[in-house]
């Protein structure tokens, strides 16, 4: 089977020396495979907008099915994203109406006036949609330009996150149908600090996606809920990824103490 291709784009210089690990790569690269994608390439580029321009047009030029990029949303005038990305499409760079009311919003909440570089937060590519982040304040962009979707999130990684959350089910209704395969598990007893390597190390041995969901308290009484994802064109081939690192997590929580049960199943279906 054919696959979309998609291309993650890095914004900031912090990624070229050193100072920062791009774990937002890692996270978008599982995510865009586990979503139907084939990841064909990544690139890393500084605060530069000849190179943030030239990185998106090879993007387009390679017919991306798909391109999310990640940094240089915000308000400092380093951060260049959205105004970039309109000079690789070749359109106006507009004040969004939609995004300036959420921009709007969040800072009315905090009694704070809206000022120049807030303003900025809401400029986008003509014809973009802004899309809510409700962790920070500059909402994603998303534009289409031809076949390709282009998806511009902040750096901030819980940022990033959860805006790609938020659009992951269009994201994924443009690639082949996946079977997806979903268990949650309950584990009391083990803070979320301490679960943390567990998942990586499960995320790292088996082709799944882990969130855990915390509730009681971290020092008290800590409640996790774990959910262990996986997907493939084969629906065995996802059961066996998820089965396999649900062992491996039950085996891991409870070496430290935990009480691991299942929770009642839930599937989010295929497609
Ligand atoms: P902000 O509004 O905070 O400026 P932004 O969209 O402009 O958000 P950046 O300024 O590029 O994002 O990055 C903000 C912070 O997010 C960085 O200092 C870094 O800690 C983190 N970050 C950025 N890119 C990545 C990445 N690829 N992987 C991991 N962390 C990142
Ligand atoms: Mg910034």
């Amino acid at each position: 089977m054919r696959l979309p291709e998609a291309w993650i784009i890095s914004v900031g210089n912090e990624l070229l020396n050193g100072r920062i690990v791009n774990t937002n790569l890692a996270w978008l690269s599982r995510k865009l495979i586990l979503d139907g994608y084939l990841v064909r390439c990544a690139l890393t580029v500084r605060d530069d907008c000849e190179d943030i321009v030239m990185a998106f047009r090879l993007a387009v030029d390679k017919g991306a099915s798909l391109i999310v990029s990640t940094g240089g949303l915000g308000p400092t005038f380093d951060d260049m994203t959205s105004e970039c990305l309109s000079k690789a499409l070749g359109r106006r760079h507009v004040l969004n109406e939609e995004a300036l009311r959420m921009v709007e919003e969040k800072y009315a909440r905090r009694n704070l006036p809206m000022t120049e570089h807030r303003v900025k937060m809401a400029m986008m590519p003509e014809n973009a949609r802004p899309i809510y982040n409700a962790v920070g304040t500059a909402p994603g962009v998303m534009v289409e330009e031809g076949p390709t979707l282009i998806l511009a999130l902040p750096g901030v990684p819980s940022e990033m996150m959860d805006i790609f959350e938020r659009v992951e089910g269009l994201i994924r209704s443009r690639a082949p149908p996946m079977s997806y395969v979903s268990v949650d598990l309950v584990v009391r007893g083990v803070p979320e600090s301490e679960a943390a390597p567990l998942i990586e190390e499960a995320m790292r041995r088996f082709s799944v996606y882990v969130k855990s969901h915390p509730s009681g308290q971290e020092l008290g009484l800590p409640i996790l809920r774990v959910n262990v994802t996986s997907s493939s064109p084969s629906e065995e081939e996802a059961r066996l990824n998820v089965e396999g690192a649900l062992r491996l997590l039950s085996e891991r929580f409870r070496e430290r103490g935990g009480n691991v049960e299942e929770a009642q199943a839930h599937s989010p279906g295929s497609g």
